[in-house]
């Protein structure tokens, strides 16, 4: 091979050198190019026979040896290195793990959220890695559902504001900075319309619905720039998303202009075969697939052979492969990987992955993703210390004894979420990050409360073990089967311990929640109970009369027991990351303010799903027969340590155009002796409208902060345009008519002011 071909050249335009190169390829080398392997499975096939365009889960080793398998092909086509970092390098041993999308998501703050991104995409890059399959922008709708941590939660508008940060994050200033990386919107769309939480399971979703909820933050992203999405892997009225020629074509192809790559979820083009039933053998599921604009395969190898008969077949034109071909072409040229192929960097390694600075980010947003759920007073402890230079509380405050218990107190891997270290995806880390890098809420006491007083320690409860499960070892297309959850019966001895070490001291601090093992795919939950003996050992605190503080780290929020409900706090910490025991205990002593708001509402009991607050009006009643409806929290609550009051909302715009602004204004006071960083919560009620429509959607939101005592008006901007609704015929648009503007600290009806407004035909 010369080396100046034209494809080599890097003066040339992309679309040139990618026409070259396509006119030199053979089918196979296409085909390949359209695969995306596991490098679990090994790499020198894949290259050498199978032309792969890309690898995921790919161990470090196996990164180097795929690079130098490459050099050696016929036209050198670079790999495209795909993982799933999706809160920080989440299988690199001792990069930087940020909390979970959930616990990012309770900041409401895309540029600290944006931070986060390029801070991964630094470490990522490092390492010889391209493309993260980040982020998810998938609503959560029912709890049950095992994904719910790697969502923002529950609302279109906060899942696009964050969504859009994190990609602009990821992909830094231009494909062409060495630290950019790919971003992923997943999973495209609709996969969370679970049947009872159940992972993947057809979801009944028309395509109104899809527009009203589903549709808009992904649209957002993809007319953003972001460069891939990922397919679900739920079908919709009976088509699975890899063939939906209206979703993919019609829409974001279509519709949103869509020029990026199509990437499948994990061997969907296979699923269609021997899952889903819907394609005789992988040359028919294959000719769908292509013939439906998927450019990348993720981890069907029988594509490979499938592809290229359908080709000689006649069931698909060679020049679709061409297109899709392109698309994956144009992202590596663009990526420059032709002239340099980003291969890891041991000199950047060192200097990037867990600095320091990366360390501080992680603290500062692992602080604020912490939400104040309830406190009767007794937090802050000793009415808040303040922090030495070493970060250690001191002040006057007498010696204290905290019994810091439960078995998510001293837990790593709970407190660090899915897709991190041992979470299961990655076989070459077992053990997970070094146990040094985190610290639990255990490690957070010992380190933060003030010199001379106490920290003990007790587990009080186990949740679960696992043992094999009954159905067999792996799935059809050879995917290990989770182990199966067996709960722990609660634990006499363990309790006692943990209640004397309560009677011991001043003030118990209880964290419990879940554990990886009851989160992620094919993991969704039947409750959304603590399980275990989490709750014994809750009711037991409680008797003890020792002011309990409850710490929920879990992947999702659980239904808490009257035991923790009626406790002196509760603290949702989601999984807060590496730094989130530091936060917590800094949280507990008043060294930081709360200021988390929730991304998503808890429930009081399973059988109230879904909870989410944008919920239809028409329904019969507001409770059960035995059980009110109204959520335990709700979306966008959460304390302050101080109080924070709402008065005079005036719209000033009463009447607007479609084209206008709603100007309008409230004045938040300070009442208490702390500074609060409060967010301002806007949301729009469409009074009358043609069609049934959420009763209030959050539209804008702004996040103040206010030091003791300070009284600010704060102007609230919406604009009519983003005042919508989809029709019957599933347009979105403005009805003319009288809104309400609402505007507070939560979704709560009882905590907004109201104001009308009008928009005028
Ligand atoms: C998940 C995706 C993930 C992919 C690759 C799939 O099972 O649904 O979210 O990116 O695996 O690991």
């Amino acid at each position: 091979m010369s080396a100046d071909m034209p494809y080599q050249d890097p003066t040339l335009p992309v679309p040139d050198r990618v026409a070259d190169l396509l006119s030199r390829m053979t089918l196979a080398e296409k085909v390949g190019q359209m695969l995306q392997l596991n490098a679990k499975d090994g790499v020198r096939a894949a290259i050498e026979e199978m032309h792969a365009g890309s690898i995921l889960h790919a161990s470090p080793e196996r990164v180097r040896e795929a690079a130098a398998l490459t050099e050696k092909t016929r036209l050198r086509i670079p790999l495209l290195v795909a993982e799933d970092c999706i809160h920080g390098h989440s299988f690199w041993v001792g990069a930087t793990i940020f909390p979970t999308q959930l616990g990012m998501a309770a900041t409401w703050d895309p540029a600290l959220v944006e931070q986060v991104a390029r801070a991964t995409a630094v470490e990522v890059a490092a390492t010889g890695i391209h493309w993260t399959f980040s982020p998810v922008l998938c609503i959560t709708r029912d709890l049950r559902w095992g994904r719910v941590s790697e969502t923002f939660g529950e609302d279109p508008f906060l899942i696009g504001e964050l969504a859009s940060a994190m990609v602009r994050g990821y992909q830094g200033d231009g494909l062409d900075d060495p630290t950019a990386i790919l971003a992923t919107a997943k999973h495209f769309a609709g996969y969370s319309e679970t049947q009872g939480g159940r992972d993947a399971s057809e979801a009944d979703i028309s395509r109104r619905k899809l527009r009203s909820w589903f549709l808009p933050p992904f649209e957002r992203v993809a007319k953003e720039g972001c460069r891939t999405f990922m397919l679900g892997y739920q079908s919709m009225d009976g088509v699975p998303i890899t063939v939906n020629n209206w979703l993919l074509n019609d829409v974001l192809r279509g519709e949103w202009g869509y020029t990026g790559t199509l990437v499948t979820d994990w061997d969907n083009v296979g699923r269609m075969v021997w899952e889903q039933h819907i394609a005789a053998d992988y040359t028919e599921a294959s000719a769908r697939a292509i013939k439906a604009g998927n450019d990348m395969v993720m981890t069907t190898p029988n594509f490979f052979a499938g592809a290229q008969e359908a080709v000689e077949l006649g069931m698909v034109p060679e020049a679709t492969v061409d297109a899709a071909v392109a698309r994956i072409l144009t992202l590596k040229f663009e990526l420059g990987l032709f002239e340099n192929p980003r291969h890891p960097d041991v000199a950047l390694q060192e200097r990037h992955i867990g600095s320091a600075e990366h360390a501080a980010l992680n603290l500062e947003i692992a602080r604020r993703s912490l939400v104040l759920l309830s406190n009767d007073g007794t937090l802050p402890l000793e009415g808040g210390l303040t922090a030495g230079p070493d970060g250690r509380a001191t002040g006057t405050a007498p010696s204290r004894t905290v019994a810091v218990v439960g078995p998510n107190a001293d837990d790593q891997h709970a407190q660090l979420g899915d897709w991190a270290g041992a979470s299961g995806q990655a076989d070459w880390l077992p053990e997970g990050h070094p146990r040094h890098m985190t610290q639990t809420v255990l490690d957070g006491f010992r380190d933060h409360v003030p010199t001379g007083w106490t920290v003990t320690h007790a587990r009080g409860a186990d949740i679960l073990t696992v043992g094999p499960d009954p159905e067999g070892a792996f799935f059809p297309d050879g995917q290990p089967r989770p182990q199966v959850v067996v709960p722990s019966e609660p634990d006499e001895a363990l309790i006692a311990e943990a209640v004397a070490a309560a009677r011991d001291a001043d003030y118990v601090v209880a964290v419990v929640g879940d554990c990886i093992e009851l989160v992620g795919e094919g993991r969704s939950t039947a409750t959304l109970d603590l399980i275990g003996g989490q709750v014994a050992l809750l009711d037991a605190l409680a008797e003890t009369g020792t002011p309990l503080v409850v710490v929920v780290i879990a992947s999702k929020p659980l239904v808490l027991p009257p035991s923790a409900m009626n406790a002196a706090a509760i603290i949702h910490a989601a999984n807060p990351g590496m730094r989130g025991g530091r936060a917590v205990a800094e949280l507990v002593l008043g060294l930081i303010e709360p200021s988390g708001r929730l991304p998503i509402s808890y429930a009081r009991h399973v059988g109230q799903q879904p909870t989410f607050y944008n919920q239809l009006p028409g329904q019969h009643g507001q409770r059960y027969a035995d059980l009110t409806q109204s959520p335990a929290f709700a979306f966008g609550e959460g304390l302050t340590y101080t109080t924070v009051a709402y008065d005079d909302l005036v719209v000033l715009t009463p009447t607007v155009t479609a084209d206008d602004t709603i100007a309008a204004q409230v004045t938040l006071r300070n009442i208490g002796s702390r500074p609060a960083l409060e967010t301002v919560q806007v949301y729009v009620h469409d009074v009358v409208s043609s069609v049934t429509w959420a009763e209030k959607e959050l539209k804008a939101y702004q996040q103040v902060v206010l030091a003791p005592g300070e009284t600010r008006t704060v102007a609230i901007e919406v604009a009519a345009a983003d005042c919508t609704l989809v029709d019957a015929d599933g347009h979105r648009l403005v009805e003319s008519g009288a809104f309400e503007l609402l505007v507070g600290p939560s979704s709560r009806d009882e905590s907004l002011l109201r104001g009308g407004f009008t928009i005028k035909a």
